[in-house]
């Protein structure tokens, strides 16, 4: 659905982007700008910036930019339309098309929702008949009580190619309405059967109490072990946490992060009600976001074989990301917590949480498995790795507290180890400071977009498009005489013409020319690009003159490309009647 210019213009301008970033990034004002920690890489000193001018954001060190939206989009990582949503409810504006087309589109989620709820009915009342009973023995064997089955509604579908789809389509349903909700799928030949067959099923559950989705497992060692619903237009994988419509009401005051539907349930049966876990994919920047919505620390409780202590690496990093501080919690001689928790009883798992891992207790200790620390080769070579890890952690106390233990582990003096980690801090330090002065010192370092699908053919014009375009958009004078001279067909690069083309064409409608309203449609990687073109524009002295020189190169070059592409033409004639010559 396409929202008008006019609606997204009041948005951007009601919008003001400082304030917005705020409430995510304390900032600081230097010179015209506002600078603060980037939300979207980790770094130590500031490189993150935003422009009230320019109403856009932009990061040297990561190259994330764009205008208010895109900020939204990312930092609560939203579709576009829902990043609007967002901007327009804060803003007081109506959102146009919640008037005509929404209510059509609301019901019909509904009704989806609806034959979730009706699906889950019916699985979790089939466990209760003759017919689920190896489910019923399942559960049992997995040591879960009635209770917990009711509470977390488990189910079983049928070993049969259609008994959902003739109990959904005899509740009303269309069989187009429940393959488009995931429970059935369509064949080769083009019918319709029950996607959950012969599983035991695990409704999904939003934070409003909507069944969203099922997981299901199979009883035997058929493949896939577990199969789970596919996006929908109620669910997205992505952005949706197994139980924490349940977790979030706990008030043991953190999230505990485990690798299955097993694993939570088994956990919340034994009283940690705090439990959740990603959807059959490794976690996702969404998901922890969702997570710190309700919690600032987050309890990582993966497998204890190599693949889960990887992933528990990886999620690390991205709660980290989301701003949660994380604690990794190992079950020592099990395999995972539900097992743990099986042969050890729910108070020694309880013991084990009271003193989880920091994530960077977990790091060195990760580490010091890797080498045999009862030798000096092994203890020499732990050293190496773990003084550029330690020189990486960002505050002082941590790399510290963790150069500690990585010193007791390998049993060496803790000052010895400091040292190492001193340096290796200021060879970083220096590094950066030297990038930094290479950055200024050549303003025209990488004329090329990361992206290589932007990638320029003409970098010499490119270079001046984007010198061109980053004046125009900031002052509609410099646009209406740059018009007269040249047009976007003159410009080498399509990506580039192409917003030159919308800034002309807003001015032609008496639309506000903001860099942050040009931008609202773009694809992410055209946004980056661009707001990093803003971002390092300067205020020109002579804009004018400066502009007749990118417009002088624009067009040299534009005329060199035509008599070229006339050349090859002659060439191309000359080829052909040579060859029908000699034919
Ligand atoms: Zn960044």
């Amino acid at each position: 659905m396409a929202l008008p210019d006019s609606f997204l213009d009041e948005l951007v301008a009601r919008s003001d982007i400082v304030e917005i970033v705020q409430h995510y990034v304390p900032l600081k004002k230097s010179g015209s700008n506002y600078f603060g920690l980037c939300p979207f890489h980790n770094e130590r000193s500031p490189s993150f910036s935003v422009s009230p001018d320019k109403q856009i954001f932009h990061c040297f060190g990561c190259g994330e930019g764009g205008g208010v939206i895109q900020f939204v989009m990312k930092i609560e990582g939203l579709p576009f339309l829902d990043a609007v949503r967002m901007l327009a409810d804060r803003a007081g504006m109506e959102m146009p098309s919640d008037r005509e087309q929404s209510d059509e589109q609301r019901r019909a989620r509904e009704r989806m929702l609806g034959m979730n709820r009706d699906a889950a009915r019916w699985f979790h009342s089939l466990l209760q008949q003759p017919q689920g009973e190896q489910a019923q023995a399942y559960f049992a064997r997995r040591g879960l009580s009635r209770r917990t089955v009711t509470r977390f509604g488990l189910g079983w579908a049928e070993n049969s190619w259609d008994g959902l789809l003739k109990h959904l389509t005899g509740l009303g349903y269309r069989p187009a309405e429940i393959e488009k909700a995931g429970l059935a799928v369509r064949g080769s030949s083009g019918g319709l059967y029950d996607r959950f067959r012969g599983r035991v099923m695990f409704p999904i559950i939003d934070v409003r109490g909507n069944v969203i989705a099922f997981g299901g497992r199979v009883l035997d060692d058929s493949k896939p072990k577990y199969l789970n619903s596919p996006d929908t237009p109620v669910f997205h994988k992505n952005r949706n946490l197994f139980a924490l419509n349940l977790a979030k009401k706990s008030r043991q005051g953190r999230l505990i992060l485990a690798e299955g539907y097993m694993d939570v349930i088994a956990l919340h049966q034994a009283g940690f009600d705090c439990a959740v876990a990603s959807l059959g994919t490794s976690l996702t920047d969404e998901q922890a976001k969702l997570m710190s919505r309700y919690t600032k620390e987050a309890v990582i409780c993966y497998d204890s074989d190599e693949a889960g202590q990887k992933a528990a690496q990886r999620a690390i990093d991205i709660l980290n990301r989301a701003g949660l501080e994380v604690r990794v919690l190992r079950v020592p001689g099990a395999k995972d917590p539900d097992e743990y928790i099986r042969e050890n009883g729910s108070e020694a798992f309880g013991l084990l949480l009271r003193k989880p891992q920091t994530d960077g207790e977990y790091r060195v200790a990760q580490l010091a498995a890797q080498y045999d620390l009862t030798q000096d080769d092994g203890r020499i070579a732990f050293l190496k790795a773990a003084v550029p890890m330690l020189a990486a952690m960002p505050n002082r106390i941590e790399r510290e507290i963790y150069a500690h233990s990585a010193a007791q582990m390998a049993g060496l003096s803790e000052s010895a180890v400091l040292a190492e980690v001193g340096r290796a801090c200021a060879r970083g330090e220096r590094r950066k400071r030297q990038e930094t002065e290479r950055k200024a010192l050549q303003p025209l370092r990488q004329v090329q977009p990361h992206e290589r699908e932007l990638r320029y053919q003409n970098p010499r014009s490119a270079l001046c498009e984007e010198k061109l375009l980053a004046l125009v958009l900031q002052d509609q004078e410099l646009l209406d005489k740059a018009r007269k001279k040249v047009s976007p067909g003159a410009f080498s690069s399509d990506f580039l013409a192409k917003i030159y083309q919308k800034a002309i064409e807003r001015r032609e409608q008496g639309l506000e020319l903001s860099a942050a309203a040009c931008m609202a449609g773009l694809p992410e990687n055209e946004v980056r690009h661009l707001s990093g073109v803003l971002a390092e524009s300067v205020r020109s002295r002579e804009p004018e003159r400066e502009i007749d020189d990118y417009i002088g190169t624009i067009l040299f070059e534009y005329e060199k490309r035509t008599e070229q592409d006339g050349d090859d033409l002659l060439r191309k004639a000359a080829g052909r009647r040579r060859s029908k010559e000699g034919g």
